[in-house]
């Protein structure tokens, strides 16, 4: 069979390779002229790392990862407030946690790769046309690719979703955030996180900060917002986060212009079909969790393998993606609505909320305060091994 996927992200990624190991014809189209740079640092665990296990990539996931010793809550001066110890966060995820940033997790995917695989960069796709007997896929140049399946793998802002089911109203949900993230060359910042994840305790607005083993410090933020994308990022962060102390004002004035900068509202998608006759959804593109959740990455390894296994299982196009969509649906609905849940834990509105978060991190050290501690911060977690086992499609592979 010819798979043409849509997106060489995480979930793209993941799906040419599940694709290629079922000796499909694979082709890749990726907007971005290249591998695209900027990045945050994304925690690997659950599902996505169950199938990284199941499909060999875990070794070089380990080798390109960090071990993170905890998350460091801090004041303004930079003082340690409270903090969740990842060995703690880890070992209530079965011990399998990987901290890696989003460019390494699709260096390593790509990496992964056989060579056969036809990775296409400044390839942007317009349309798809979706028959009975395959599909096509337009490119911006007018060029055309034919399939007999497309993968829809582009993300929150998914074109190919929109030739599926239609117009994005109703389907993205704005969570009522802003987030970004860009990296600096700044020694003494990175001497001062040791190891740690450290970020501001703060209410409503926060910045993060890790230290990566080039000397780097990587920098993510989060805050409150119900407003368009700004026309500069950078500008729009000094604005945001200029009061803040500790190490805020020296990363900012560091931070880069342009396009160095991830910049982007928080938003789920919940749309109403993954799947025509030739074409489905992968990922962001079917069902963005949210940063809220620290799963996206992980759900979209995971469900690319859910994906692949039921078009094994089934042997037909319409019957496995049925199964898939059936399988997964329920898993990710679970973990957006638990994320929408945990909204106030990952980013409280008041000092009171503040507070309550502090207290909740102390007390952790009680076997039953952290589970639930962990529960909030990360969910329940989901067992893709359940997925896949051949039950009824209405197991969720969800614990609760
Ligand atoms: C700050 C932040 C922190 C996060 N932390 C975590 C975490 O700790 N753990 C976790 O598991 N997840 C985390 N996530 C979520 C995770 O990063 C996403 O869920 C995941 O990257 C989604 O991958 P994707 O491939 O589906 O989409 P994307 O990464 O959006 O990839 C889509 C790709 O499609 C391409 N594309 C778009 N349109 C077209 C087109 N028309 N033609 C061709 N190509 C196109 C894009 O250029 C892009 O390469 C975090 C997200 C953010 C923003």
């Amino acid at each position: 069979m010819k798979v043409v996927v849509c997106g060489a992200g995480i979930a793209g990624l993941a799906a040419a390779g599940r694709f290629a190991a079922r000796g499909d014809e694979v082709v890749v189209l990726e907007r971005a002229p290249g591998p695209r740079p900027q990045g945050y640092m994304i925690d690997f665990f659950g599902p996505g790392h169950q199938a990284a296990a199941a499909t060999g990539l875990l070794p070089l996931l380990r080798e390109r990862g960090y071990q993170v010793r905890e998350v460091a809550y801090l004041d303004a001066a930079g003082r340690r407030r409270a903090g969740l110890p990842f060995a703690r966060f880890a070992a209530s995820r079965g011990g399998d946690l990987i901290s890696i940033m989003r460019p390494d997790l699709e260096a390593a995917l790509a990496e992964h790769l056989p060579d056969r695989v036809d990775l296409r960069y400044g390839a942007t796709v317009v349309t798809v046309d979706d028959d009975e007997d395959g599909a096509r896929v337009v490119l911006d140049d007018g060029a055309a690719v034919e399939a007999d399946l497309v993968v829809g793998a582009d993300g929150t802002r998914s074109v190919v979703r929109r030739q599926v089911v239609g117009p994005d109203r109703g389907v993205v949900r704005r969570l009522g955030f802003h987030t970004a993230a860009f990296t600096v060359d700044e020694p003494r910042v990175h001497a001062a996180l040791r190891g740690r994840f450290c970020v501001t305790d703060t209410a409503n607005r926060m910045v993060g900060a890790y230290g990566l083993r080039d000397g780097r410090v990587a920098v993510f933020t989060v805050h409150r917002s119900t407003d368009g994308q700004p026309a500069d990022p950078r500008a729009a962060l000094r604005a945001e986060y200029g009061g803040l102390g500790w190490v805020v004002p020296r990363v900012l004035e560091l931070c880069p212009p342009g396009e160095r900068v991830y910049y982007d509202e928080v938003v789920q998608v919940e749309a109403a079909r993954w799947r025509g006759r030739r074409v489905v959804l992968v990922g962001d593109a079917a069902h963005a969790v949210s940063l809220l959740a620290g799963q996206g990455a992980s759900l979209a390894v995971a469900g690319a393998s859910v994906l692949a296994d039921r078009l094994d299982a089934t042997r037909s196009v319409a019957d496995g993606l049925a199964e898939y969509e059936a399988r997964w649906r329920p898993v990710v609905t679970a973990v957006q609505r638990s994320a929408r849940r945990g909204m106030r834990w990952f980013l409280p509105e008041t000092p009171g909320q503040l507070l309550v978060r502090r207290m909740a991190l102390r007390l952790a050290v009680l076997p039953v305060v952290n589970r639930v501690v962990v529960g909030v911060a990360a969910g329940s977690p989901v067992d893709l091994d359940a997925v896949l086992a051949d039950r009824t499609a209405s197991a969720t592979g969800v614990r609760t």
